[in-house]
């Protein structure tokens, strides 16, 4: 019965079914009791009349005296006979004195036999003081025969059955229990033997569907997001090999000019040309270490500020930080900033962006070609453009170059600096400013790049 102490649904079920099957169990056998108890009453009713019916036939056309006589001799086993005379005197009665009873003339059985023939009821006796069954006919000279039976009544037929009852009361009692706990161990069955992993594998309840709709949605999406973390953890692993990849080209070229000079294996002459070819390797591995960094920033989500940027400005002081590189392969600007473009987020990610695209239109421009930068304003977004005079970027290579270290010619972008992740970083920036950025053909054959800002 510990289960029942228990706030289970199981428990709640079997107690509702168990209170149901005894009450209808219980209430059915009472009123079974009480129907077979009235009508063995009914039947002893109609027994007693016809006895009376059939006696009183033996006696037609009797006088009183004959009557008497012949009641004496009469086979009465355990009822009463009684004559009662038109005036209501008692005659004769075979179980008391009839000269000391008490005139029966207002007798219900004895008027109605008188005025219909017969008549059959069940009153109690006062002369005998239990429940007694009388049934009365008229005879000749408006006397009465009244036969007469002591009946049980319902509160002594049910306090000698007390017994009996006790045990239906158990077996009532048992029969509801096992009754319940199957009934209830076959409603409850379904929710236990639920399969979560499968949810709609089930066959349940139609009560039971959306819950585990949601359930498998739940886990769909938890699926998806684990495949999200997993690509997410095998990018990372990828782009950490990258990167001490990229870092070892460098730092062998250092360790091998170091090497030579260190055993005096180059001329004294040359120093300063292995000094300078080392500086650029360092300078580029510093390059490399700040965009790794800058995309780590980006990957982590660091700067969610909504600051206002004038980017007019900020191509402006980009540029003039590239002039000095530009000039020294006769590469030019040509700038068409439209002033006062204001787009909304952190200024750090815009400036490296328009650097990283203008930086790339230096370096993949032909020696003495011309950059061109454009920054205007088209309804409520700013759009700058920078395109180039360079052998620009072939159709199936677009999509790619924007990946991290995806290089369309390896050797030629580390000869002129580059890191291989330029491109990422730009894509990462716009699209945490909210914008877009797109590849296509410049004018003259170089590349031409358009970032979209909302304003
Ligand atoms: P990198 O440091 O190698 O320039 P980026 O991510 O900036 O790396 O660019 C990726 C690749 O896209 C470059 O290696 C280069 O092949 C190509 N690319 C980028 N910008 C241009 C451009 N203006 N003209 C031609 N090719 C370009």
């Amino acid at each position: 019965m510990e289960f029942l102490r228990r706030n289970t649904l199981f428990s709640k079920i079997f107690l509702v079914l168990f209170a149901i099957s005894f009450a209808v169990m219980a209430l059915s056998t009472l009123a079974a009791t009480f129907a077979s108890f009235s009508s063995y009453e009914n039947e002893a009713e109609s027994t007693l009349l016809a006895q009376t019916e059939s006696c009183a036939k033996l006696l037609k056309g009797k006088s009183a005296a004959e009557i008497e006589e012949s009641l004496q001799g009469y086979p009465l086993a355990d009822l009463r006979v009684t004559l009662i005379q038109k005036d209501g005197t008692v005659l004769y009665d075979n179980w008391a004195n009839a000269s000391s009873m008490e005139n029966h003339s207002q007798r219900e059985e004895f008027i109605e036999a008188q005025k219909s023939g017969t008549a059959s009821l069940m009153r109690r006796s006062e002369t005998i003081g239990t429940d007694t069954l009388y049934a009365a006919v008229s005879l000749d000279d408006g006397m009465v025969l009244r036969l007469a039976e002591t009946r049980t009544s319902m509160g002594s037929f049910l306090s000698g059955m007390t017994l009996q009852l006790g045990i239906c009361l158990g077996i009532i009692i048992c029969l509801s229990f096992a009754l319940s706990r199957l009934l209830t161990r076959r409603i409850t069955r379904p929710l236990k033997e639920v399969d979560l992993t499968n949810p709609l594998d089930n066959d349940v309840y139609e009560e039971m569907r959306p819950m585990l709709y949601r359930v498998d949605e739940q886990r769909r999406e938890l699926k998806r997001q684990n495949a999200e973390l997993e690509r997410a953890v095998e990018a990372r692993r990828e782009f950490t090999g990258n990167v001490s990849h990229e870092m070892k080209t460098p730092l062998q070229v250092i360790g091998g000019y170091a090497e030579l000079m260190e055993y005096g294996a180059t001329k004294p002459e040359d120093n300063a040309r292995f000094a300078a070819l080392i500086r650029k390797e360092a300078a580029h591995m510093r390059g490399l270490i700040d965009d790794v960094l800058t995309l780590s920033r980006l990957d982590e989500q660091g700067d969610q500020s909504h600051d206002p940027i004038d980017l007019s400005g900020v191509c402006r002081s980009v540029i003039s930080r590239l002039e000095s590189t530009a000039s020294e392969r006769r590469i030019s600007f040509s700038v068409n900033i439209e002033e006062g473009v204001v787009i909304y987020g952190a200024e750090s990610l815009a400036q490296q962006l328009i650097y990283n695209l203008i930086d790339n239109a230096v370096r993949y421009n032909r020696d003495g070609g011309v950059v061109n930068i454009a920054l205007r304003k088209a309804k409520d977004e700013a759009v700058f453009t920078v395109s180039d005079q360079g052998k620009g970027i072939p159709e199936e290579y677009r999509e790619r170059i924007f990946e991290r270290f995806y290089r369309v010619d390896a050797s030629h972008s580390r000869e002129t600096g580059g890191t291989g992740l330029g491109l990422a970083i730009v894509k990462h920036s716009v699209s945490s400013l909210g914008g877009s950025v797109t590849v296509g053909d410049a004018p003259g054959g170089g590349a031409k790049f358009t970032v979209t800002f909302p304003c």
